[in-house]
């Protein structure tokens, strides 16, 4: 029998007896710290700036009693469809609000160990109580989609991993929280004319969300972290850094990578001095600086931190306010004939759609319809809004008729715009095996097998698996005249080229991989497209993502990639002395033409967003306005990955978490006017 996981590891708040919580960087002795410092010293100005940052243990306060006010009503002011980063923190903020919130989710409350487990993401991804898998292409065109090593014939798709469970993606992800650039708000305020996007504007929502346990508040106006929210935020290398010295030698490499592009590197240290390279600090993000910096994640004490925690949070202490409906399959919102949004229709029971691995097995659930007083908003994410609205008649006309269901509202941009980041893998074969990850079994021990000593560190809030394997990070513009960085490059532990069925399994197979992703932020490209298989709202619908010579601006994202490849072959020539050898794309990949040929065959991307696009009332192909309504209805709103018209920063959670408080403001002020 497997114990019950969520006793055993949720984190001191959650606890019937609070343990005592110790620190994992008491670990590391005095004298490994006096070395690295030499080291740092002797190479490394900039990092060494931060290292007071490092020393700092952070604080891991528990969270005060939420404030759940007084009365309830019965009926529910909202429904809120998917409990994602963006639909789970809305629900609770609501329900504090004093709102009577209703939460639907198709997926279950399932809380395997892998959850957990910070550097367990991959397998919590896969994991199959947690997982719902999406098959996608990155062409149409048969020949080019099969070049990909990761297609699937039987499912004539690439896997795209999604979380059909309490919380979504947030539940899998990789919780890297990297604040966006301040032009991706910036633009929105542009293109819809409203002002409070703007990035000024938009800072406030990030304050109020995180919960830093890592920065000092007395650095709190200039750095801006907020201290008091609900997202408890930690840095996920410096114990890692620290402690090995394969690892410090690849953070030096990537150090001297980052140094030699830079035009000021005085002024850049400066402002690292200040900001301790910290990618959500004010100061960094006004200045949009490149070079290495911190891997800011989302956990308390070790373990995994996110829209879930909040929920079950809330649901706990606010009951009256907070309902939560798991395994229930939002089918269609109903519509009156204003195309008011009155209610949602579901079906209720467990793996209904059939991106569930245990949908085969499922029994055929039941339908129910639930009613809201006040308004539905969807938060399904990128795929699956886009395929709900279209189920409730709203969408571009043809393709509706085209499954004979009935336009309520012929809006041609749902499910259109479909972006993505791209990404790669440079794999590398170290000469000696990380020793941090020695004997290093990187997953849950089975019932009855005693742990490997780094979980049983991770029982005590220490060691490696505290962590999202993600060791070492730099940002970079891909070509001086980009406005904002746009490569993400940081370095994983293990070998990890992209999803594919299984690929959780072989990131840890051996100890002497290492890998260094690239990620192509801002990228160009928004010919993806997300269109119904058929009206049974339990099909998974077609995903297209068009890339590069089937899609939009190519050129650009491509030489972008190429311009990151070769920045991180860089730093594996500067780490000769621990890499051996790059195993991906490999010797055989020389030229400028081989990189692009690798590019466009083997990219993937995992951030897919901008499905329902916000856009001001004259662009026919925006779906919803600046107040996340849904153009064409009453009482409909969208809040999630899909409504960005622009794919936003480098990661999106935060994007989307903040959106999330951002709509919360807006649909609370609109609230005020219309009594019910
Ligand atoms: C493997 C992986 C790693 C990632 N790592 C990171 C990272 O480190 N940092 C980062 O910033 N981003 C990361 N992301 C992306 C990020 O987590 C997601 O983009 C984000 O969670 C999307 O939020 P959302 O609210 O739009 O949708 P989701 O989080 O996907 O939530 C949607 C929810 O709606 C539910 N749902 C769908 N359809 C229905 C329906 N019809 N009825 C009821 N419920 C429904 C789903 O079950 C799901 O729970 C990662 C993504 C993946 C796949």
């Amino acid at each position: 029998m497997q114990p019950n996981w969520r006793k055993l590891f949720l984190y001191n708040d959650f606890r019937d007896s609070p343990q005592k919580n110790t620190i994992g960087f008491a670990l590391i002795s005095r004298r490994s710290f006096v070395k690295l410092s030499a080291l740092l010293v002797s190479g490394a100005n900039t990092f060494l700036a931060s290292c007071s940052t490092l020393l700092w243990k952070g604080s891991s306060r528990p969270f005060a009693p939420l404030n759940c006010p007084s009365a309830a009503g019965n009926k529910f002011d909202y429904i809120i469809i998917g409990s994602g980063a963006g639909g789970g923190p809305l629900a609770c903020n609501l329900a504090l609000k004093g709102f009577r919130v209703l939460l639907l989710e198709a997926g279950g409350e399932d809380d395997p160990c892998e959850y957990y487990v910070p550097a367990f993401h991959a397998r919590a991804s896969e994991h199959e109580a947690l997982r719902w898998d999406f098959f996608v292409r990155h062409y149409a065109d048969d020949e080019q989609q099969k070049r990909d090593d990761k297609f699937v014939p039987e499912q004539n798709g690439v896997l795209y991993p999604r979380s059909g469970t309490l919380g979504g993606c947030t539940a899998h992800n990789a919780m890297l929280l990297i604040y966006p650039h301040n032009s991706d708000w910036d633009y929105i305020a542009e293109k819809t004319g409203d002002e409070s996007w703007h990035s000024e504007h938009m800072q406030k929502y990030f304050k109020r969300m995180e919960r830093c346990e890592y920065a000092r508040r007395a650095e709190e106006p200039d750095s801006r972290h907020g201290f008091e929210g609900w997202l408890p935020t930690n840095l996920a290398e410096r114990e890692m850094l620290l402690r090995d010295k394969v690892l410090r030698k690849l953070s030096k490499a990537a150090l001297e990578e980052s140094l030699s592009g830079i035009i000021n590197p005085i002024k850049r240290t400066l402002l690292k001095i200040k900001t301790h390279g910290d990618p959500n600090d004010w100061r960094f993000i006004r200045r949009r600086p490149e070079g290495l910096c911190k891997i800011p994640i989302t956990t308390r004490q070790g373990r995994r931190a996110g829209a879930r925690e909040y929920i079950l949070r809330v649901r706990k202490q606010c009951p009256n306010f907070l309902e939560v409906r798991t395994h229930a399959l939002a089918k269609r919102i109903l519509l009156d004939e204003q195309n008011k949004a009155y209610g949602v229709e579901y079906i209720s029971g467990a793996h209904q759609y059939r991106a569930d691995p245990r949908h085969g097995t499922a029994t055929p659930g039941t339908v129910e319809t639930v009613l809201a007083e006040r308004e539905v908003i969807v938060s399904a994410g990128a795929f699956n809004t886009p395929q709900l609205l279209k189920l409730s008649g709203i969408g571009p006309r043809e393709e509706l008729v085209g499954h004979a269901i009935e336009v309520k509202v012929d809006l041609p941009g749902v499910g259109e715009n479909l972006q993505d980041r791209y990404e790669l893998g440079v794999v590398t074969r170290l000469r000696e095996n990380i020793p941090l990850i020695k004997g290093m079994k990187l997953r849950c021990p089975a019932p009855g097998e005693a742990p490997d000593s780094q979980f049983s560190q991770w029982l005590r809030d220490e060691g490696p698996y505290t962590t999202n394997g993600a060791t070492i990070a730099l940002m970079k513009r891909s070509f001086p005249e980009r406005p904002d960085p746009d490569l993400f490059i940081f370095g994983l532990i293990g070998d990890f080229r992209g999803y594919y069925p299984g690929y959780a399994n072989n990131i840890a197979r051996t100890e002497n991989a290492f890998t260094w992703a690239i990620l192509k932020g801002h990228t160009a490209n928004t010919a993806g497209r997300v269109t119904l298989r058929s009206a049974d709202p339990r099909d998974v619908p077609d995903i297209n993502f068009h890339y590069f010579s089937e899609g939009t601006n190519a050129g650009e994202d491509m030489e972008s990639l190429v311009a990151g490849v070769e920045a991180v072959r860089n730093i594996v020539r500067l780490s000769s002395d621990v890499i051996e050898e790059e195993v991906l794309p490999g010797p055989e990949v020389k030229s400028r033409e081989d990189i692009r040929s690798f590019i466009k065959n083997q990219a993937w991307g995992h951030h897919a967003s901008c499905t329902c696009k916000m856009g001001a009332a004259t662009d026919p192909m925006a779906v919803v306005d600046s107040r996340f309504r849904v153009y064409g209805t009453r009482n409909l709103r969208i809040v999630d990955a899909s409504v960005f018209p622009k794919i936003p920063g480098f990661f999106i959670a935060s994007s989307i978490y903040m959106i999330s408080e951002k709509a919360c403001d807006v649909i609370s002020e609109d609230a005020e006017r219309i009594q019910v």
